[in-house]
């Protein structure tokens, strides 16, 4: 196994100041009234271990060996598939375009001038949180992205940021050298995939594919058997991080797969990520280490919305809870801002909670196979079902705490 650093960021300190005024909360569930956490945090991340290995080094590229840019930015027209056809502009959709542009400009992404593009053409499919991330950031360092999205309107802010835009996921292929995806969950994947006028059909030898999302490694292994069957070349990479990693190019990311193509997105993964991770040839060991992450995350942000939902009923002040672990060993990202998520009562979407409950679903299927008792993480899957139950799988993960409350 070889770990390698991504980014020159990667053992750069990290610092978060929150700074905050007490307001006291209603204790009402059915009215709830936001609370403002009073904490004053800083977090400081720790300097990686991990080290650049010798054999990756970046290999000087230059901008004059790009090829010469294509005269428009909609890719030559093809007919959309059955299962492709871009949702159309309605009110709602235009909003969701207007809040994804407000969003990018407000995020500053952590600023890494040594990045020199690749100049193979690259695709990514599915704008949703994380790939408008990742998508921005490839732009943002020079790189040439084609995008697509199910929801077509999603990619006009790419657009006008100098994507292009490409009709289906066939086209998309096709037309670039390397095409990452990041969409939902199995059933997307598969759809994508598998789907009329998906990925399958637009490989031919030598066409690089990476597949982001995080699913069952049996589907990512089924994934990656099709497209080498084809000819084509195969890399699974999930990325650990949510929105605002993904928005400041500061994900960490997981590979497995084929060692060249690894080497080859090296460009890429420094836009977005701050470490990447190759965990070997055999397909699945990324997705086991991103399951095994994202359980931890799933018990402890259920662990926290209990504590949370039970200092309230023994009389404690919430804010007081959120102070006194932001002033711990409890100290993490994850913990300050989940449980601030949890005292605004705001629960815009960064990981969302339905999300979150598949990957401790697949997490137990895993367990499963190996016979792994998961006391913790089947006792926190309940509590995600009940918060989807109840309305709020479309919301961050931190919504848990309404389930927990209830
Ligand atoms: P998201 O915001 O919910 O977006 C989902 C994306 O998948 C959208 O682009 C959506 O298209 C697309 N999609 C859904 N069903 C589809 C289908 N049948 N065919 C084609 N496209 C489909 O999700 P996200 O937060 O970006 O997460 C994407 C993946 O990354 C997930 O596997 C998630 O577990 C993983 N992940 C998320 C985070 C996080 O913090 N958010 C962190 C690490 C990993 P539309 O726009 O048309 O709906």
């Amino acid at each position: 196994r070889k770990k390698t650093d991504a980014g020159k960021d990667g053992n750069k300190s990290m610092e978060t100041q929150n700074t905050v005024r007490r307001k006291r909360m209603s204790n009402s569930d059915d009215n709830p009234k936001p609370k403002k956490a009073k904490v004053i945090a800083k977090v400081t991340g720790s300097p990686s271990k991990l080290t650049l290995s010798p054999d990756h080094k970046l290999k000087p590229k230059i901008r004059a060996e790009l090829p010469s840019p294509r005269p428009e930015h909609n890719l030559p027209m093809s007919p959309p598939s059955h299962s492709y056809i871009q949702a159309s502009l309605s009110p709602g959709n235009a909003s969701a375009s207007t809040q994804i542009e407000e969003t990018l400009l407000k995020v500053k992404p952590v600023a890494k001038p040594s990045i020199i593009p690749t100049p193979m053409r690259i695709g990514f499919l599915g704008l949703g949180i994380m790939g408008q991330g990742m998508v921005m950031n490839l732009l943002r360092s020079g790189h040439e992205v084609t995008v697509w999205n199910r929801t077509a309107l999603k990619c006009r802010d790419f657009v006008k940021s100098g994507a292009f835009k490409g009709n289906n996921p066939a086209e998309v292929v096709q037309s670039c050298d390397i095409t990452f995806s990041c969409v939902a969950d199995t059933t997307a994947v598969k759809d994508l995939v598998f789907g009329n006028y998906g990925v399958l059909q637009g490989i031919s030898k030598g066409k690089c594919y990476v597949e982001m999302s995080t699913i069952d490694e049996e589907t990512m292994q089924d994934v990656a058997e099709a497209i080498t069957a084809r000819g084509g070349v195969f890399l699974e990479s999930p990325v650990v991080g949510s929105r605002v990693p993904a928005l400041e190019g500061q994900l960490i990311i997981l590979a497995a797969g084929e060692r060249k193509l690894y080497d080859e997105c090296y460009s890429c993964f420094e836009a977005i990520g701050k470490k990447s991770l190759y965990l070997g040839a055999d397909i699945g060991a990324a997705t086991r280490m991103k399951l095994i992450v994202n359980m931890v995350m799933g018990t402890v942000v259920a662990g926290l919305a209990e504590a949370m939902a039970m200092a309230e009923k023994v009389g404690l002040d919430q804010e007081d809870v959120a102070e006194v672990l932001s002033v711990g060993a409890l100290s993490c990202p994850t913990v300050i801002h989940k449980s601030q998520a949890i005292l605004s009562q705001r629960y815009d979407p960064h990981f969302p909670l339905q999300h979150q409950q598949k990957d401790l679903r697949l997490a137990l299927l895993l367990g499963d196979k190996v016979e792994q008792p998961l006391y913790v993480a089947s006792a926190a899957n309940e509590l995600y079902k009940k918060a989807r139950r109840l309305g709020y799988g479309e919301s961050d993960i931190s919504a848990v705490y309404r389930a927990a409350s209830n």
